[in-house]
């Protein structure tokens, strides 16, 4: 090892040693802990039962945004680190109805995503799956995740958020929804911040085109490239906490789609093989664990929340 890179090896073994006694990181690392508990519970509670994560695959989500993706190859193919649950969820709901999984995902994402305060390029996703459920159904399950969570929270984290000085209020019965294209022709390109920064109650984006999204999302059969899916942001600023949607699952529509993204089927031939032997329709979302812990504890920076962060650019334990 260069003596420059020991250098860095062992201020970086020193940062996170003081970025672990930091009592702020160590508080919000409890309330972390407690959003996890709370969460499995009420969705256990709900019927969904929780199967483990998929960490290596020949098959993950493409993302509808750039990443470096490290490759890994072995036995004779290829394989990639899970960047979401989506086609695992989609394939496993078909015999397991209602799932979930506190799902790790690896997004090394672009150095400059540092600077939202929001992005890590390791981080926990509780991914959300039914079988034969509509987009208004995950929707309402959703809000009632979070206020439950939040319930519990306030109650069993007290002295957290007096820490903190953090008061989160009791939300509307019902989240508010704007249309994607709405929203944009209203506050322009920025609408996610400018909505999240106005509000004091999440708000739901909805009805996605397509140039947004990823493949996968379902269509609507009567506005063509407008899809059935969903954000939520949160309030104060936070912006996103979800991604959500109903699905493709006709073979016919699948490849149609993948063609209109101008992605290759190869790509997806696990999932692609799978939808020709048919599968029926779901819908379902993810929520980010650590983003859910920031809003919660009113942090500016995505990296208080957790022991080990991995900030975009930068080698770290
Ligand atoms: P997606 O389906 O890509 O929107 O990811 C699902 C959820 O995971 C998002 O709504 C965020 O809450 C969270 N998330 C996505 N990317 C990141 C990231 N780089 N760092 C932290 N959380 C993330
Ligand atoms: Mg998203």
């Amino acid at each position: 090892m260069q003596k420059s890179e020991f250098e860095y090896v062992r201020n970086e073994v020193l940062r996170s040693r003081d970025h672990l006694e930091d009592e702020t990181v160590v508080r919000a690392v409890k309330v972390q802990s407690d959003i996890r508990s709370f969460a499995g519970s009420f969705l256990r509670g709900s019927g969904y039962i929780e199967i483990p994560p998929v960490i290596i695959s020949p098959l993950t989500d493409p993302l509808n945004h750039p990443v470096i993706d490290p490759r890994i190859k072995s036995y004779g193919g290829d394989f990639w680190l899970t960047k979401s649950m989506i086609f695992h969820k989609q394939i496993a709901v078909q015999s397991l109805k209602k799932i979930f999984i506190m799902s790790p995902n690896i997004r090394l994402e672009l150095e400059e995503k540092q600077r939202t305060g929001r992005h890590l390029y390791e981080f926990t996703q509780i991914d959300i799956e039914a079988l034969n459920h509509s987009r208004d159904q995950m929707m309402a399950l959703a809000e009632a995740l979070i206020k439950d969570v939040i319930r519990r929270l306030k109650k069993e984290d007290a002295a957290e958020f007096r820490y903190f000085g953090r008061t989160l209020p009791d939300f509307a019965e019902k989240f508010r929804q704007v249309k994607y294209l709405d929203a944009r022709k209203e506050y322009g390109d920025q609408f996610e911040k400018a909505i999240s920064e106005s509000s004091r109650e999440p708000v739901w984006i909805v009805d996605i085109p397509l140039e947004a999204r990823e493949f996968y999302d379902r269509e609507y059969e009567d506005q063509p490239g407008i899809l059935r899916d969903m954000d939520l942001l949160w309030p104060e600023g936070f912006e996103e906490a979800i991604s959500g949607g109903e699905r493709e699952f006709k073979l016919d529509r699948i490849l149609e789609r993948v063609r209109k993204k101008g992605q290759t089927e190869d790509q997806f031939r696990w999932f692609i093989e799978l939808a020709k032997m048919g599968i029926e329709e779901s819908a379902g979302f993810g929520i980010g664990v650590e983003r859910f812990t920031r809003y919660a504890c009113g942090l500016d920076r995505i990296e208080k929340v957790t022991p080990f962060p991995k900030v975009p650019g930068k080698v770290s334990l």
